[in-house]
């Protein structure tokens, strides 16, 4: 009974999602079914009695009849025709909407919960759903499947009820046998029983077919990632093939491939099954209908044309209420499908955004009070106890070794992550109290492992809506890029990359430089530079800090970089070391520090460069 009623509930509440997005679809869904559940009983019941009249030799009626038949079935079959034309479109839409939604909500995701594994199987399952299992256009399918065949038992169940209550009229010994109680509980006690089995031969389907599901669901994310990251990604091609990978990654990928064709393999042996089960249910309802109405026939309780008439009637309930059970099946499975996809588009942002707007001032302030932060699943605080105070208008440097915590640091202030412990106020108020789109817009940043888009470079410095060339032209020039991209024979409406079209590659320095002339677009108050300069060569990185000098004037620039050398004009170092900051303070008085982690690092590099 609870199952039924959580049944009921999934699917009304699919069925009201659907209308929200279409108002028309469910009408035309049920009007189709009907016309559909229809069609069949306009064919056995003309056509028994056709047979009648051509019994009792009414030739030209007999002809009349048929015709008016044919006429009737291609008007009805016209206007079903339209019907699913109308449904198939609509039904596209509606896919082509939730598969936009649930992208959508990818991108619109904060970035803890969107980096968050959990998060990253949920998308793969209501995408697998929506995209490759027909979505909600295959559930409006079952739900139809659903619809005609009740219409369909309704209408055949009356007939049968005819058919049982008909009087015989010959004396035969075994009249008696076929009387109305005797005809209604043998006829009561068949569809029980098939529908009993029914419901046990899908209930084993569709169990399997779930659980076969919800294994797959790590082999298609798998599946995806080779797809769409190994095997055509320009990036990964180059280690593929300097590292002679090839063999390898193809050995892993043929794994997986076994792996799913065995999940294909066990849904087909199911299918076998069932279909087994269906044919021999089949016979059975055939053995008893046929000889239940040859008895009434013989009896004299029904005519030559109602015999096939009766028959048909029997085939045609067998078959909606094969159809009916299935449909509750298949839509008991795609509540569950299709509620990955609904708790994935009603999926909540973990990161909380206040409502404060940041002050304009020149002077801006940020502090970290005690900062302690472990990643999202993990154990191991990566920054501990972190107090600072940057101000505006001051360069700060960030080094220390790898995975001393200096990025993470940067993403804590860039609000990607929560803090653990502690909190960080920007001019005195907790950064959760503000608007976190208002908050973003105060930070230009160029992180170490910066994206462009096969996009133009246009777009990329100043998104799509861009319109201030002038600005675009400033931006380039200051990174040093004029030249080259008025060489391209379309500027900077030339495309970056070639996933769009047909497009320039750039070198990982001219890249760098554009992702820089992005930040420098944007124009905001504080400026981050996480390895800005990994990329470039020792000219262009010298004029880029020379151009930032003037360009970050009156910001609140940080830098964190490898070459100690080039923190040498910032204002003052924090040195990271195992997540604590150890030191800070300006290049001179960290040096005199003998035996510090900032003396060790730089010796270890002026080592280098000496020699
Ligand atoms: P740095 O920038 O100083 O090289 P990071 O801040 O990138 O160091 O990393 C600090 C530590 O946090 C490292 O031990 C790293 O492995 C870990 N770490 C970085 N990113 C993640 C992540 N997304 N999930 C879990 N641990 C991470």
């Amino acid at each position: 009974m609870k199952q039924a009623y959580k049944f009921y509930k999934d699917t009304m509440s699919l069925l009201m999602f659907i209308h929200q997005l279409n108002k028309k679809m469910i009408f035309t869904c049920c009007l189709k079914s009907l016309i559909s559940a229809l069609l069949p009983y306009v064919y056995i019941v003309g056509g028994a009695h056709i047979i009648d009249l051509l019994i009792q030799t009414e030739y030209d009626e007999a002809i009349l009849y048929s015709i008016g038949m044919v006429v009737l079935y291609f008007i009805i079959h016209c206007l079903h025709g339209y019907l699913v034309h109308v449904k198939e479109i609509d039904s596209m839409e509606i896919n082509r909407v939730c598969n936009a939604s649930i992208l959508m909500k990818s991108i619109q995701l904060d970035f803890a919960t969107f980096e968050d594994k959990k998060n990253l199987e949920e998308f793969s399952a209501a995408d697998y759903n929506t995209a490759r299992q027909g979505g909600f256009g295959s559930f409006l399918i079952s739900f139809e499947k659903l619809f005609e065949g009740m219409i369909s038992m309704v209408i055949s169940f009356i007939f049968v009820i005819e058919l049982c209550v008909s009087i015989p009229t010959s004396k035969a010994a075994y009249a008696s046998l076929i009387n109305v109680g005797s005809s209604i509980a043998l006829i009561g006690a068949i569809i029980i029983l098939l529908f009993i089995s029914y419901l046990k031969v899908i209930k084993y389907v569709n169990t399997n077919n779930m659980r076969i599901f919800n294994e797959s669901i790590e082999v298609n994310q798998k599946y995806n990632y080779f797809g769409d990251q190994l095997f055509m990604n320009e990036v990964v091609a180059k280690d593929i093939r300097v590292y002679h990978m090839q063999e390898f990654i193809f050995h892993k990928w043929k794994k997986l491939t076994y792996e799913s064709f065995v999940f294909r393999i066990k849904e087909t042996q199911f299918t076998t099954n069932s279909l087994l089960s269906y044919s021999v249910l089949n016979d059975i309802v055939l053995f008893v209908s046929y000889l239940f109405v040859s008895l009434k026939a013989i009896v004299g309780a029904i005519t030559i044309g109602s015999f096939t008439q009766y028959i048909g009637v029997f085939r045609q309930f067998n078959l909606a209420l094969k159809n009916f059970v299935e449909a509750l099946g298949d839509i008991q499975i795609k509540n569950s499908y299709l509620t990955y996809y609904i708790s994935y588009v009603n999926k909540k942002n973990t990161l909380n955004t206040g409502t404060k707007k940041i002050e304009e001032m020149s002077n801006h302030e940020i502090e970290f009070h005690h900062v302690s932060f472990k990643y999202p699943g993990s154990d191991v605080y990566v920054l501990k106890d972190v107090s600072c105070k940057l101000n505006s208008q001051e360069k700060v440097a960030i080094v220390g070794r790898n995975g001393a915590g200096k990025t993470t640091f940067i993403k804590l202030l860039c609000r990607l992550y929560e803090v653990s412990e502690g909190k960080i106020t920007l001019n005195g108020i907790d950064v959760r109290d503000y608007d976190y789109d208002d908050y973003l817009n105060h930070f230009g940043v160029v992180f170490q492992d910066f994206a462009l888009f096969s996009m133009s470079i246009k777009e990329n410095i100043g998104g799509v809506n861009c319109t201030d060339d002038e600005l675009v032209w400033d931006c380039l020039n200051k990174v040093g890029m004029t030249d080259k991209v008025k060489s391209y024979e379309n500027g900077f409406d030339t495309l970056m990359y070639n996933r769009m079209g047909e497009g320039v590659d750039m070198s990982g320095g001219q890249a760098q430089k554009i992702a820089i002339a992005r930040a420098l677009y944007k124009d905001a108050p504080f400026m981050i530079l996480d390895e800005p300069t990994a990329a470039l060569d020792p000219i262009s990185e010298y004029e880029i800090y020379e151009q930032f000098n003037a360009m970050v004037k009156d910001k609140l620039s940080i830098y964190i970089s490898h070459r100690m050398s080039s923190c040498r004009f910032c204002d003052r170092i924090f040195v990271f070391d195992d997540g604590l900051l150890v030191q800070r303070g300006s290049h001179d008085a960290l040096i005199e520090e003998s035996n510090s982690v900032y003396a060790n690092l730089w010796n270890a590099q002026a080592k280098y460069y000496n020699s």
